[in-house]
């Protein structure tokens, strides 16, 4: 069934109703996607966009890798559980969802370490000097990573504009440009072939964030020719708390790019154990230490549920899903103080949606208090993330029934929503 006509038998009901909703889910593909997940009961989760729950796969191919693999076969499993190409072969697996070549996403330290060693590798390519430019309001670590690029190489000029300025940024040529796809907060989704052709006509190579994207929305990195790419794993892959992050180097910059972080496991033969460093001809150049095996192991099973469903499918079920929430929260949800903070057109943003209201994070957790798990991203947004391997037509129904009657009764004055936690 298409976006379309979901939306039209919803609205052929009038109000859009609980049962108009359940019925849709009865038809549903995917429905028995939601099987594969460990969800808890009595809970509406609407933040697999920020950290997705844990799959049975995810679940049993960790408790393999720590009962078999550590527990009895110690260390020869990294050979005899091939533990020491985790990082090649759960990249390969991760490369089919992103338009990439199996040999060119390598799965390793975090986003955040990532974005580091590609943008390093990227600017030292171009002699260490030029301009990097990027956007106001980026994810903070994209950011900090540039600033403290910037102190590291006193010849290149860090640009930080606002995404309408863009273009003109880039007039005057530029090294990299390094961009986040789906945005954090609005969600608004960049034209990844159009961005990529940008950059390339100011000259420079251009390193995408996928990190609310991969998993969620379509993507083609080959098609696009698109230079870099790094993204986390935990949140609409489901690799758990912390999972090892990807990254992407097309394969035509593999031998030029070197990264920064000379670790023995980038080493051409790292056990050959040389005293001078011998960059591998390929990829593996961009791994540093030694992998973290068992978030690579959870990773990998949570990868299992990819095998029997295509991105794109799941995309048109998000946007549906996703427009569902718009449309009851413009029916039901007439609070003054309430505002679309997202692009108007679900089709515009990645799979979430972000709402202002100046008393945002008391609204979410007295949500939260129902069991309705969003979150808040400051200074007052409400972000609420719409994951279709599990999520349901009555689980929107009911997250904004929920949101309705807290708005309505202004439930969420009550004190114990206004404490706040370390982390948002
Ligand atoms: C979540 C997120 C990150 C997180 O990076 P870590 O190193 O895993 O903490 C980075 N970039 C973007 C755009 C994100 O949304």
């Amino acid at each position: 069934m298409t976006t379309g006509d979901a939306a039209a038998e919803l609205q052929a009901e009038g109000a859009t109703s609980r049962e108009a909703c359940a019925a849709l889910d009865a038809r549903d593909p995917l429905a028995p996607l939601r099987d594969r997940f460990l969800l808890p009961p009595g809970v509406v989760y609407l933040d697999g966009n920020s950290l997705g729950p844990v799959s049975i796969g995810a679940q049993g191919r960790l408790h393999a890798a720590v009962t078999q693999e550590w527990g009895r076969d110690l260390i020869r499993s990294w050979n005899t559980a091939g533990w020491i190409d985790l990082p090649e072969r759960v990249g390969a697996k991760i490369a089919t969802l992103i338009g990439a070549r199996p040999h060119e996403v390598l799965v390793d330290d975090s986003t955040s370490v990532n974005l580091f060693k590609l943008a390093l590798a990227a600017v030292s390519a171009r002699g260490g000097r030029g301009r990097v430019v990027t956007e106001q309001g980026n994810f903070p670590t994209d950011l900090y990573v540039l600033q403290g690029l910037a102190r590291l190489c006193p010849e290149v000029e860090v640009l930080t504009v606002p995404r309408g300025n863009l273009a003109r940024a880039l007039a005057d040529g530029a090294a990299l440009v390094v961009l986040t796809h789906v945005h954090y907060k609005s969600g608004e989704m960049y034209d990844l072939a159009a961005t990529t052709r940008l950059a390339h006509e100011a000259g420079a190579l251009m390193l995408w964030d996928l990190s609310h994207s991969v998993g969620a929305v379509p993507l083609d990195l080959n098609g696009a020719a698109a230079d870099l790419a790094v993204g986390c794993t935990y949140k609409y892959l489901n690799g758990g708390p912390g999972a090892p992050a990807f990254l992407y180097v097309r394969e035509g910059l593999q031998r030029e790019l070197v990264s920064p972080m000379c670790g023995w496991m980038g080493h051409a033969q790292p056990f050959e154990l040389a005293d001078l460093y011998d960059a591998a001809p390929d990829l593996r150049r961009f791994r540093c230490g030694t992998p973290p095996v068992l978030g690579l192991s959870a990773l990998d099973g949570a990868l299992e549920v990819y095998d029997d469903v295509e991105v794109p499918a799941l995309r048109a079920k998000a946007v549906e899903l996703a427009t569902l929430f718009r449309q009851l929260v413009a029916e039901r949800c007439a609070d003054p103080d309430l505002r679309l903070g997202s692009p108007a057109d679900a089709a515009a943003c990645g799979n979430h949606v972000v709402y202002a209201h100046p008393r945002g994070y008391e609204i979410v957790q007295a949500l939260i208090a129902r069991g309705v798990i969003g979150d808040f991203r400051a200074p007052n947004l409400m972000r609420f993330g719409f994951a279709p391997l599990y999520l349901r037509r009555v689980d929107i129904w009911d997250a904004v029934d929920a949101l309705a009657d807290v708005l309505a009764k202004r439930s969420y004055l009550q004190d114990e929503y206004a404490r706040r936690a370390a982390v948002t």
